[in-house]
């Protein structure tokens, strides 16, 4: 599942949920608990160094 950053609208406090694919819309403040939370632009763009390397055998 993808991981969402949201902002507060109430408290501006900035913080990351991880939510279904398009399940966003009724997040709730970990803060204040309000519900007037935005979706914030996150990148996905190619960025992490993970050695994934397929090593069959073993
Ligand atoms: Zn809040």
């Amino acid at each position: 599942m993808p991981l969402y950053e949201f902002k507060c609208a109430s408290c501006g406090r900035d913080f990351s949920e991880i939510r279904k694919a398009g399940d966003y819309n009724s997040v709730a403040c970990p803060e204040c608990g309000s519900t007037e939370t935005q979706k914030r632009v996150s990148m996905f763009s190619g960025g992490k160094a993970t050695d994934c390397t397929p090593s069959g055998g073993g």
